[in-house]
């Protein structure tokens, strides 16, 4: 394995692997330093380590890999032309980890690593600036103790505010070199009093650095981080060790952020913000407010400059928008780490779409820029109008704008609230006073989160904007009362509103606004730069993206989100509406000539639907899948009187023996009983009048114009015995009514495959039908039998305990359910080469999956609900390039 990687001016090319072995900000070091960009000189240790560390080493470093720790810090002596631990010449270094996926807060950085008793008067005498030595000391035992010793980080904050107490100020800055000493002296306490050792030896606090870091990577937080983001395949962190570069020399010195686009809109400009005379912590931790970037050009114009220059060096270099830190020490800029941006989904779009416009990327690597979560983003509601007058006298007062969105919900205040919200159904917004790593549970939960204090690169910002979570933070004119329940917020007027948690609140997470109530929201829609970039994603994509509607308003609404058909459209579906259920009744518990009447009225109703989904569709297939469910699903519950006795009125008989008919129907295994084709092969008549529903409405479409293309579908097949009685049955319906009508249209008659038999004897099949559609939520349900509608009870529990690694009923199991999969698409282009083979299970929506049915299984199309069409449709581009 290779242990370490230099980087810096003298450091020759990095070790080979990339991201995978130093880690993002590791490689991210080497690419910058390569380019020439001034980076501080240091060494990268890999993700093997780490590996090694946590699984092999017992958690210790080897002498072998110590050995060479100590030769590439002579190294960076060298370079830097100090010495670590030296007190008339010190070098300082920060220590920070850094996996292959950015996990913003959730990893550890120790800065001002090699201070001790000797080096703190030696930095002091040489820069003639002892409260830079002090303050820079009293940071390191801070960090140290938290990040190496986790000894609690208030116990240090406490002692700090108490001497603020003591010496009448406000700011950390006004706290001088004598007071910081004793700030000193009093941390070096906190240790004593947790029992604990801080070690004089500057190689000894480096060793435990190291192993601290490698030890973070399986601690509780970043092992949440990684569950909740879905991290998966990493060997663990890379700890990067750099010489330190001061902000905090005075106002020629500063550190800060910056992106090299906005992360929000996209709009070509630097967003970010600075302080003067500060450390990286400062700006993150939002105690000091920072200005923005674009005012360092007045202050520092050449340094501004010089940035400015970096920043475009890096977008071409990257193809993406930067995320980037920087120090000035002294007038010199040091850039400290770059990375690609996270972003909202508008700027994502923007982005990608200029990126290509700039001549930086092309089509295909742009398409890659968008993930499905900001496309979701785009297409989740917004607030119709911010114009209107409702909503403007909604508005009580406004935050930093820090992740776009529209929220609503109810106010919660604590982490465990919103998880207790989120299970009960019940949409939260999060507020509080600023959010910490242990609170990414809560805020992956909540709809929107608000905080009091905090900066746009704020932890609440980065996390929630990578989410795509509506975020509006350093609302300064709110504050929050955990322990009362209760929320005060101060309106522009001066006037106060006081909102208990449970309370609805709404945000703008685009504005930074904030509102009373629930406000209404409203869907979006495709244009300007999405409509742009979703052309071309149409362009690359290489299958078909149908939709499940069962309504024309659905079919509608799908076509408006780029739908190229229906891909299932349950039937059954249609039988739901309370003035069609009672005909159903009828058709079920009837006598015959009840059951005639009955279908004689669905069949009216079903036509009508049907006309209006093969005008909504015109020129595009319509796939309508006869009925399937288990007959029961349509009976009243013998528990309502009142319904029972309506409808034995209707049927003219006695409630206690339409109860006993009730009863005698229902099943035990419904899922396995009397549903799919099943049900058409005991109760034709019900087949008859779909198809008959289905043709007829295709010809009185096509009589007013309408391209229309029926595809008729059987369900639940198992044997070709069950499709053939079925096609059978279809084709002598078509035959009366193409007789009747004196007029055809051309259809299929094809078949879902959901059951395992289907897929074994899919050549067969194949023989007697015209198209497959993988029906994955039943395929999933008998292949691992598991129940649909009772996996809530277990397979929570398999997640935790990495039984499974993904819902099966949300992300396809290629390794299982995918082999059924792939062997039906052989076995049935087998027989006929050009068999049209497509999904319209829920994983037909899964970005994950989509690439398996695009790629590994080789569909036709996959079939998705309305909303998730235009994600559907990005994955199946991105499984393309
Ligand atoms: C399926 O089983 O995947 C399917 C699409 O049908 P339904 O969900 O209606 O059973
Ligand atoms: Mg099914």
């Amino acid at each position: 394995y290779a242990p370490i990687s230099p980087f810096g001016k003298n450091a020759g090319p990095p070790l080979a692997g990339g991201k995978h072995i130093l880690g993002g900000k590791g490689a991210n070091l080497a690419e910058m330093s390569e380019l020439g960009l001034s980076v501080p000189p240091g060494f990268t240790i890999t993700t093997e380590c780490c590996d090694k560390y946590c699984n092999e080493w017992d958690q210790t470093l080897p002498p072998e890999l110590w050995n060479q720790i100590v030769a590439s810090l002579t190294a960076v002596e060298n370079e830097m032309n100090s010495q670590f631990g030296s007190p008339e010449n010190p070098l300082l270094l920060s220590v920070r980890s850094g996996a292959a996926i950015s996990m913003p807060g959730m990893m550890d950085t120790v800065l001002n690593l090699g201070m001790n008793d000797q080096v703190v008067e030696g930095l002091a005498d040489k820069t003639g600036n002892a409260r830079f030595a002090w303050d820079s000391y009293r940071r390191f035992l801070e960090m140290f103790g938290n990040v190496v010793l986790e000894i609690p980080r208030s116990l240090f904050e406490d002692e700090l505010d108490d001497i603020k107490y003591e010496k009448g100020v406000n700011e950390d800055t006004d706290l001088t070199a004598e007071d910081l000493k004793e700030v000193v002296g009093r941390f070096k306490k906190v240790y004593e009093t947790m029992d604990m050792t801080f070690p004089q030896d500057v190689l000894e606090q480096l060793r435990l650095s190291i192993g601290a870091v490698f030890k973070g990577w399986m601690g509780d937080r970043a092992i949440k981080y990684r569950e909740v983001e879905q991290i998966k395949g990493l060997l663990g962190t890379a700890v990067n060790c750099q010489a330190m570069v001061f902000g905090n020399m005075g106002d020629t010195s500063g550190t800060g952020v910056s992106f090299s686009r906005d992360p929000n809109t996209g709009s070509a400009e630097l967003f970010g913000e600075f302080l003067i005379n500060a450390q990286g912590e400062d700006v993150v931790a939002g105690i000091r407010t920072p200005r923005n970037i674009s005012e360092l050009k007045g202050i520092m114009p050449d340094v501004y400059e010089e940035f400015v220059r970096n920043t475009q060096i890096l977008e071409k270099k990257f193809g993406d928008m930067q995320d980037i830190e920087f120090t000035i020490q002294e007038g010199k800029l040091y850039m400290l780490q770059t990375r690609n941006g996270k972003r909202g989904g508008e700027a994502a779009v923007k982005i990608a779409v200029d990126l290509v416009g700039e001549g930086l990327i092309t089509k295909e690597q742009a398409v890659q820029k968008v993930l499905p979560e900001h496309l979701d983003q785009l297409l989740h509601p917004r607030f119709p109008d911010v114009e209107m007058k409702e909503y403007k006298n909604a508005v009580m007062t406004r935050g930093l704008p820090a992740s776009p969105g529209a929220a609503v919900g109810r106010i919660a205040l604590t982490n465990e609230q919103v998880v207790a919200n989120k299970e009960k159904g019940i949409p939260s917004i999060m507020v509080r006073d600023e959010t910490s790593p242990d609170d990414v549970e809560g805020m992956y939960s909540a709809e929107g989160i608000l905080t009091a204090r905090g900066g746009m690169t704020s932890h609440a910002a980065v996390v929630a904007r990578g989410w795509g979570k509506p975020c509006v933070c350093g609302c300064t004119s709110l504050s929050v009362d955990e322990h009362g329940g209760e929320i005060v917020i101060t309106l522009d007027d001066g006037s106060q509103k006081t909102f208990k948690e449970g309370d609805f609140l709404s945000l703008n997470g685009q504005t930074g606004e904030v509102l009373e109530g629930e406000q209404a929201v409203a869907p979006p829609a495709i244009t300007g730069n999405l409509k742009t970039f979703m052309d071309w994603v149409d362009e690359i994509r290489d299958i078909d993206v149908l939709t499940n509607a069962d309504t024309p308003a659905d079919a509608k609404e799908a076509r408006k989100n780029g739908a190229n058909g229906i891909g299932l459209c349950r039937s059954e579906h249609m039988f739901f509406k309370p003035e069609r259920i009672s005909k159903v009744r009828q058709l079920i518990l009837g006598d015959d000539k009840q059951a005639d009447a009955a279908l004689k009225d669905l069949l009216q109703f079903q036509r009508e639907d049907y006309e209006g989904i093969f005008k909504e569709m015109d020129g595009l297939p319509v796939t309508v899948r006869l009925l399937d469910p288990p007959l029961h699903e349509f009976l009243p519950s013998v528990k309502e009187s009142a319904v029972m006795a309506e409808l034995a009125k209707q049927l003219g008989t006695s409630v206690h023996e339409l109860t006993e008919k009730v009863e005698s129907m229902e099943e035990v295994n419904p899922m396995l009983g009397l549903r799919g084709c099943r049900l058409g092969i005991t109760r034709p008549s019900i087949i008859e009048m779909q198809t008959r529903a289905i043709l007829e409405a295709a010809l009185n479409a096509i009589e007013a114009g309408v391209d229309a293309r029926p595809d008729i579908m059987v369900p639940l097949v198992g044997k070709v015995e069950e499709f053939r009685n079925q096609k059978e049955l279809i084709q002598s319906v078509a035959k009366s009514v193409f007789e009747e009508r004196g007029k055809s249209c051309a259809y299929k008659i094809g078949t879902m495959i959901e059951i395992p038999r289907a897929a074994l004897t899919a050549h067969e099949i194949a023989e007697e039908a015209e198209f497959f559609s993988f029906g994955s939520n039943d395929l999933t349900q008998m292949t691992f039998g598991y129940s649909r509608d009772d996996v809530g009870s277990f397979v929570p529990s398999y997640l935790s305990k990495g039984i499974l690694q993904d819902d099966p009923f949300v992300t396809l199991d290629t390794e299982g359910v995918g082999q059924l999969i792939k062997m039906t698409v052989e076995r049935g282009r087998g027989i006929k080469p050009d068999l049209k083979i497509g999904v319209c299970g829920e994983h037909g929506g899964d970005p994950r999956s989509v690439r398996f049915f695009s790629n590994e299984a080789g569909l036709s199309y996959v079939s998705c609900s309305p909303f998730r069409v235009p994600i559907a449709r990005l994955a199946a581009a991105q499984a393309s390039v």
